[in-house]
């Protein structure tokens, strides 16, 4: 994607407006000489934003209008260390449930319908956004949040709530207390929104199943006014995003270089129009890719594939990117394999090849040979590379509390 002459001049607008300021940004530009774009090119050569940034801004730094314009804060908190500040201007405030109505009306919801709103209030962007766009729609608002299933099955049943708002993994929570409970011809559900999380087929069809409802995927970062900047439409061909307020590159995440349209790379983000806090070039950690071509829906805004994984979890094998949802994925397809494995990478010197060790751990019932070539012709099939597979009985593997360290990656280590 080349940005386009609107947009290029709308960057170069944000960034003298930085420039202009104290801002975070503002003085790292004045510092490097930079005072604004006219080309891809210039565009191109600009730093990157990053988390890391917003961290040394904390708490305000990154605010780029006077005090007396900024209505609102989000934060977001990561895994690690100070979490991050995003101030919004009413126009920011706006222009996100703009964005999040439309998300809605992509996904065939009307002012008609009645979406009760199950994600968190607070510092977050999640219950708030799902709010402010059902509301600019004109669609009921049941502002839930999360939790107390059992007063968010009654509500569901008595206002006849027709779009369910969620995180994937409670979604799924609630589709299996309505078959439990047997109620499922007392709700009303037509469609559900999910945060654009990883999230498994085998889950997604578990809650089609069960609710017998349309799936849409929802994409958005606090950092980038939250969920709301993108949603799939109903050929489910990617999620269309709003190239009216933002612009997304994909570059090569280690080279730091953009990748034609089609091949994967990590999502970046430059904000077109956003006046609290604009972030030019800001690094998502997220892969995907840009799907070249015209929707069969006839919507001329582009396409982001489904989001495969964070950057930071990418492993590469015979020139093979891949990522542990793969592993994942492909497990659940065997019968008996449990959802612990660990991958081990290394370089066979004398015939100077890697080689990639797949360990799966699968119940005592099942052939542990045909269930090794199972998962091997698997890889073969789906991910292009052939590894050796290891299988070992379901317990063997150590499990940990925190998140599993899945790939060892021995090739690096004694460089
Ligand atoms: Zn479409």
């Amino acid at each position: 994607m080349i940005l386009t002459a609107t947009q290029l001049n709308q960057v170069d607008a944000q960034m003298k407006r930085l420039i202009s300021t104290d801002n975070y940004y503002g003085k790292i530009y004045r510092e490097k000489g930079i005072e604004g774009i006219d080309s891809q090119e210039d565009f191109e050569s600009l730093p990157f934003s990053s988390k890391e940034d917003l961290r040394n801004a904390y708490p305000l730094g990154i605010q780029a209008v006077p005090d007396e314009e900024v209505v609102r804060i989000h934060s977001s908190s990561g895994t690690t260390g100070k979490p991050v500040i995003i101030p919004y201007t009413a126009k920011d405030v706006d222009d996100w449930a703009i964005m999040f109505a439309r998300c809605y009306e992509t996904a065939g919801i009307t002012n008609k319908d009645r979406i009760q709103i199950t994600p968190g209030y607070g510092l977050w962007t999640a219950g708030i956004g799902f709010q402010a766009g059902c509301e600019k729609l004109g669609a009921m608002c049941i502002p839930m949040g999360p939790g107390n299933t059992d007063k968010q099955l009654q509500m569901m049943m008595d206002l006849k709530t027709t779009v369910i708002t969620a995180t994937s993994s409670y979604a799924l929570l609630l589709s299996e207390e309505i078959n439990k409970r047997g109620i499922k011809d007392k709700i009303c559900l037509t469609k559900g929104v999910f945060g654009s999380e990883r999230w498994s087929e085998k889950m997604r069809n578990t809650i089609k199943e069960n609710l017998g409802i349309e799936l849409y995927d929802i994409y958005g970062l606090t950092e980038i006014y939250g969920p709301g900047i993108g949603i799939n439409c109903e050929h489910e061909t990617g999620m269309h995003y709003w190239d009216d307020y933002i612009y997304i590159e994909i570059i090569d995440p280690k080279t730091g270089k953009p990748v034609p349209d089609g091949e994967e790379g990590e999502i970046v983000i430059t904000t077109l129009v956003k006046e609290g806090a604009p972030l030019i070039r800001f690094r998502t950690h997220d892969i995907s890719r840009i799907i070249p071509g015209e929707c069969p829906c006839g919507r001329h805004y582009p396409r982001l594939d489904i989001i495969k994984g964070r950057s930071d979890d990418m492993f590469k094998v015979h020139g093979v990117n891949m990522f542990p949802s793969q592993v994942e994925d492909l497990l659940q397809l065997v019968d008996g394999a449990s959802s612990e494995y660990n991958v081990t990478i290394a370089h066979d010197d004398s015939k100077n090849k890697d080689i990639m060790i797949v360990t799966v751990e699968v119940e005592g019932r099942v052939d542990f040979e045909e269930a090794a070539d199972k998962i091997r012709s698997l890889f073969k099939s789906r991910v292009g590379v052939t590894p050796k597979i290891t299988v070992v009985p379901v317990g063997t593997l150590p499990r940990s509390e925190k998140k599993t360290k899945r790939v060892t990656d021995y090739r690096f280590e004694n460089q």
